[in-house]
């Protein structure tokens, strides 16, 4: 269970609007508008970092999310990396994820008709530049928003990349040292069809990334794609959907991911603890996209384990900041429309990006609270922590609340594990696949 504090850091700028997207994000109405917000995310986080209190300043994630985060050149970035770690005490082992448009990474400044008109050499190192000076900074995942592999998908999302933007951004994150990289993909997009999402799958899997997220399509009220429903190709319907759920789970396990949510898929490798004995970053691996650590293929892996050179860990890629969501860890929000939680109480920021702005950092309250009462914080444990594979633990349950899960929430256990929707593990319980399948009336059962 992540015990250490999480910060997630919202960035509600994007270069134009995704049909589908209900996210607190628009086009920045120019220049200064980036600047002004900015500052105001810098004087929202020195203040809330001195009103904090120190016991929960260890952080362990940081994550940039948006909005689109590299819409932002690296120099802000960093300023504002700075600023956190000025505020809080960022582990040495953090992990630092930066959301990442594959048509947006540092290119702010880059007009698209002068990129067009840019050698392509130019982009593509400018690119890389990025990529290496925010890893320099401690940044060290990137999640990228490829969404589909397919140009005609990518269109009918409205999405500003198309899918050779990612092979380049991906292989220039690589070339910068990034070894822990997400992918998002979607299923139940307009048109997409069984096999056109195979072929997603396929495509991705093929970039190896280390994590995979695989959301289905949600349609929100409110966005272009909800209020001109008939402008756009027809939606897959329910049993294509489930049978697109079925083949993300069938073909990530065949290519070595093991899923840990309901959601979202991971590598785990064997990996040395000095990487220094293994190389170049190159060796060995001829997929240019591919994780460079050099621990797969490495010749001589053998001899130096038998001689002892070489001490292994198991190391796996599941996201640490969502696990903390899931696990209801302590995280805190900072930008228009952040939420946040204490341990005890959930807030989140004013939405309006102009009035956050305004507000945050001076002495007018930017956020709503609510306070949990402890039902609320025992249901949020049991429907937060079934989303993962592991499930929910009974010893946790207990530490938390002083009582067992049994005698709070024995009777709804005992008749979903009668259905066939939760199992019991060592020492709690979680959901089966066919829990998974129904996931949401499943978890709707814990609102006390
Ligand atoms: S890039 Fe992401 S945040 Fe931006 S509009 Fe598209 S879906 Fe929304």
């Amino acid at each position: 269970m992540k015990k250490k504090t999480g910060i997630y850091i919202h960035i509600p700028f994007c270069k134009s609007k995704c049909v589908y997207c209900d996210f607190l994000s628009a086009r920045p109405e120019d220049e200064d508008q980036i600047k002004r917000y900015i500052s105001s995310l810098v004087e929202e986080i020195r203040e809330k970092a001195e009103r904090i209190p120190a016991a929960l300043k260890t952080v362990d994630s940081v994550f940039f999310g948006g909005g689109t985060p590299t819409l932002l050149d690296a120099g802000e970035l960093i300023f504002i990396l700075e600023e956190l770690k000025k505020g809080f005490y960022i582990t040495e082992d953090a992990e630092i994820t930066i959301e990442c448009n594959p048509g947006m990474s540092g290119m702010r400044h880059c007009p698209e008709s002068e990129a067009a008109e840019k050698p392509e050499g130019n982009t593509k190192r400018a690119q890389q530049e990025y990529f290496e000076k925010i890893r320099a900074a401690g940044v060290n995942r990137i999640s990228f928003g490829l969404q589909s592999a397919l140009d005609s998908e990518l269109k009918v999302l409205g999405r500003i990349h198309r899918f050779q933007d990612l092979k380049d951004t991906f292989a220039a994150a690589r070339v910068a040292g990034f070894n822990n990289i997400n992918t998002d993909i979607i299923s139940a997009i307009p048109g997409q069809t069984v096999e056109s999402f195979r072929e997603t799958l396929k495509r991705v899997t093929e970039f190896e990334p280390e994590h995979i997220s695989c959301y289905s399509l949600i349609l929100e009220e409110g966005t272009r794609l909800f209020e001109h429903l008939e402008e756009f190709p027809p939606l897959p319907d329910e049993d294509a959907e489930r049978e697109m759920y079925h083949l993300a789970r069938e073909v990530l396990k065949e290519k070595g991911y093991e899923q840990y949510e309901i959601s979202n898929f991971c590598r785990r490798v064997t990996k040395p603890e000095e990487s220094g004995l293994y190389g170049s970053p190159k060796a060995g691996n001829d997929n240019p996209y591919g994780n460079n650590t050099g621990c797969h293929h490495r010749v001589g892996d053998g001899e130096n384990r038998k001689q002892g050179f070489v001490q292994e860990s198991n190391v796996d890629y599941r996201c640490r900041h969502n696990l903390g969501y899931w696990d209801r860890a302590v995280y805190f929000g900072f930008g228009a429309g952040a939420a946040g939680f204490d341990g005890k109480v959930r807030y989140k920021n004013i939405s309006d990006t102009e009035e956050y702005i305004k507000k945050a950092g001076s002495k007018e309250d930017i956020s709503q609270r609510e306070v949990l009462t402890r039902e609320d914080a025992m249901a949020e444990f049991m429907f937060l922590g079934l989303r993962k594979t592991d499930g929910v633990s009974e010893k946790d349950f207990y530490d938390s609340f002083g009582v067992t899960m049994e005698s709070v929430y024995g009777d709804i256990l005992k008749e979903q594990v009668k259905q066939g929707l939760v199992e019991k593990t060592t020492g709690g319980y979680a959901l089966t696949g066919k829990g998974t399948d129904v996931s949401n009336s499943v978890m709707a059962e814990y609102l006390l």
